[in-house]
Parts: C-alpha cells; structure tokens; sequence
C-alpha cells in the first residue's frame, strides 16, 4: 500500500521559505510531506549582502540551491503568478500550475519600487554595480534613504569608489534608531558621505530640501527607501495590508484558509504578537521555521501554537570589517550596549554567516534550528 503523502508549495525561496521547505522535507510526519520550492532563482540569494553586490566588494550574493536546501524538497525554478485557494493551485509563469494541499507565502520584497537605481534583489544589485562602474571620477551619487539599507550601500559605495561624492537624503537625516547612533554618523563622516535632511522624488532622483530650491539629481541615486512586496496575495484576492502584505493571523494563517500560512517580509502578522516584527532577515528566518512547525501540528492534529519571537541584535555593516552591532530587547528596542567599529564589522559579519549557517543546518539536521523567545516570554 501506498503511504499517504501532503503535497506543501513553499511560494519563495529566501530566508523565510527555504526555511520552512527545509523543516518540512525533513519531518517524519505522517502523512510523509512532499516540498515543492517555488522560485525563479538560480542560486538562493543572501539578500542581505546585495549593497557589497552594488558597490563591487563582492561578486555575487548567490548560494547554491545544494548548500542550503534540504535534498527532498524540490527547487521548481518558476514564478508564481496567483493563488486560486478554493482550487488549491499555484498559477505560475510560462508552466503548467502547480496543485497544493499545504501552501506558504514566502515571496519576500524585493520588488523594485521605482526606476531609479536599487539594490532591492539581485537584478538590480548588479545593475546597479554597472552603473556606479560607469561613473567619472567626481560624479555624484545620491543614496535615498537613511535607514539601515540606506546607510550599508553609502558606506560599501565610498569604500570601492573614494572618488565619488555620496550624500545620503532622508527627512529627517540619520533619525531611524539604528542609523541615529553617534558611532554610525561618525562613520559616515570619516568615509566623507554627507547627510541631508530632504526627500528624493522616487520618479526623477530630484531632491527637495526644506526651505531651498529643489536641486537637480544626482548622476546617480540609489533608492533603499523602504521594502516593496510582490502583489501576488493581493493578484489572488487574498486579504492583505495596504501595502500588498499578506495578512495572517498569530499562527500565520490566513483567516478563512486554514491551508495557506505566510511568513517573511511579504506577510504582516495580525494582533499583539506580531506589532514589534520588523521586516528583516531577523523575523525571516524564525517565522520561515514557525510556518513549517503550525503547518506539522495540524498534520499532527494538535493545536499550533502562536509566534513569539525575539530580538537579539540589530546590524548594520559600515564597510572593510567596520559594523556597528547594537544589542537589543527581545521586543527590538535598543539595550545600552553596542559593538562599534572593527568589532562591530567582526560581529556582523559572524551574523551573516550565521544566517545562511542555519538555513544549511537545517537542511542537514530538520529541526535544529532554535530562535529567542519574545516579548510574550519576557513578560511571563
Ligand atoms: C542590501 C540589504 C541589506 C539588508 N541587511 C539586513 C540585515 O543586516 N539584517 C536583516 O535582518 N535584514 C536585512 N535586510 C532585509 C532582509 O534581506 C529581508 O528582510 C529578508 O531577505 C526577508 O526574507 P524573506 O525570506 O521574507 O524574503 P526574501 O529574502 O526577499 O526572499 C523572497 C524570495 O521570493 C522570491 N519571489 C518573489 N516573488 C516571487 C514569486 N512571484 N514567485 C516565486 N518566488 C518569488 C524572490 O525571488 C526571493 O528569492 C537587508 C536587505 C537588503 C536589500
């Protein structure tokens, strides 16, 4: 007789999906569960290393699919195009659509926001290196945005290209929390970036500046304002967040189909559980292992239990072995401590390897994987 089997789609293939697809192909469930990873890459991309992409210190941000899948889960290397969840199949670009018993959302956001120059995903990473390569010695570059990815791309750019005059543009300067730090603006200063309090048209590159004629914009503008999701929840008609993020409940299910969990950046997490979840490889990566676990206890017929994750540390990577690593609550707000400077570039540099250490991890030993409790655990 044949056992039984639960075909789960994993719709992207970056921190949060390979994740999931790893703890899932690896379970002993029963039914036995059958992973089929759906994304258009050649390679897994480390996203977080795309502003060492753009600026020329690394070649590639690509990962062999091998080295961080488990071997029994499937890479189908297609896009997805829209959910139909009553039929339960995934419609995907030039291929037949994909039935699924099991399906979660995984697709990230690296959609490209705006025509201007981005290192949002691999694509434009490159194209983006392409286009600072161009550049004469002198020319101007203009960075959009002054958070984390903001500060990483002026930081890598003045270290490969001394020779260009970098200005970092955002409202309110260096105002995000982590940025905002003295050892992070002194930094900035030394590489010779400058900041400026003003907002770039996502259009044209101009900026504008308070009280001051908007200027012309610069040879160059890389724009790292926030992170823009792919529209297939919303294409689906599933329910979603303004901003096209599918919306799953504490469980990281979508409401009314027990069948489809999100998790990543291309979800919002609904209710007390979820409001301290910032976009990053941080949640990534836990929320990934938390959709396979739910998605197993149903099998199992047990009850899942919600998300409560925390927050360890929050990264930046300021250029050649420079870093600044502040420690954090379990609910992401600032401790007193920090490692600056080469410690801090050594620190960070131990996190990213760590992020693709544990994706490869579980691939070899499902279940491995562990994260920190959060606020719901500090508070008990
Ligand atoms: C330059 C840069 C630096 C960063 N640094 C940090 C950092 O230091 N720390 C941190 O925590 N976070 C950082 N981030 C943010 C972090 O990279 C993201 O939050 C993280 O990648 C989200 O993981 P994810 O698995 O949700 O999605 P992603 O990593 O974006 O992966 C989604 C995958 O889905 C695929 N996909 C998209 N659409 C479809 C579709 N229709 N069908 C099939 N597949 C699809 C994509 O190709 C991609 O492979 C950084 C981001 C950037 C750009």
């Amino acid at each position: 007789m044949m056992a039984e089997m639960v075909h789960v789609v994993v719709v992207g293939g970056g921190y949060a999906g390979v994740m999931a697809a790893n703890r899932l192909a690896g379970s002993s469930a029963v039914p036995r569960v059958q992973v089929t990873l759906v994304d258009p890459g050649e390679h897994f991309t480390e996203r977080i290393r795309l502003h060492q992409v753009a600026a020329r210190t690394r070649d590639s941000a690509g990962v062999k699919w091998a080295e961080v899948l488990h071997p029994q889960a499937r890479h189908l290397p297609a896009r997805a195009v829209s959910i139909d969840a009553g039929h339960r199949t995934v419609a995907l670009a030039d291929q037949e659509s994909l039935h699924f018993d099991w399906l979660v959302y995984a697709v990230g956001s690296g959609e490209q926001a705006t025509p201007l120059l981005s290192v949002t995903n691999a694509e434009a990473a490159t194209t983006t290196a392409k286009a600072i390569a161009e550049l004469v010695s002198g020319s101007t570059v203009t960075v959009a945005g002054a958070g984390p990815t903001g500060v990483e791309v002026a930081c890598a750019m003045a270290v490969s290209r001394p020779d260009l005059a970098i200005t970092v543009v955002a409202p309110s300067g260096l105002g995000h929390p982590l940025t905002g730090a003295p050892a992070v603006a002194r930094r900035l200063e030394r590489l010779g970036i400058r900041v400026m309090d003003g907002t770039v048209d996502p259009a044209t590159g101009v900026v504008a500046t308070a009280g001051a004629n908007s200027q012309p914009a610069a040879e160059a503008t890389i724009w790292t304002v926030g992170l823009a999701v792919p529209t297939v929840a919303a294409d689906s008609g599933l329910p979603v967040a303004e901003d096209g993020r599918l919306l799953v409940d504490a469980t990281l299910t979508v409401a009314g189909h027990e069948r489809i969990l999100g998790a990543g950046d291309a979800v919002t997490v609904q209710g007390a559980a979820g409001t301290h979840l910032r976009p990053s490889c941080a949640s990534a990566i836990p929320l990934g292992a938390h959709a396979a676990g739910v998605l197993l206890a149903r099998l199992a017929g047990t009850a899942p239990a919600p998300i409560d994750i925390g927050y360890l540390l929050q990264c930046l990577d300021l250029g050649v072995g420079h870093g600044h690593v502040q420690i954090v609550h379990p609910d992401d707000t600032v401790r007193r401590w920090a490692l600056t400077g080469r410690a801090g570039g050594w620190a960070k540099e131990q996190v990213c390897r760590m992020t693709v250490g544990w994706l490869a991890k579980e691939a070899r030993r499902p279940g491995s994987y562990t994260w920190p409790s959060g606020p719901t655990a500090a508070l008990r």
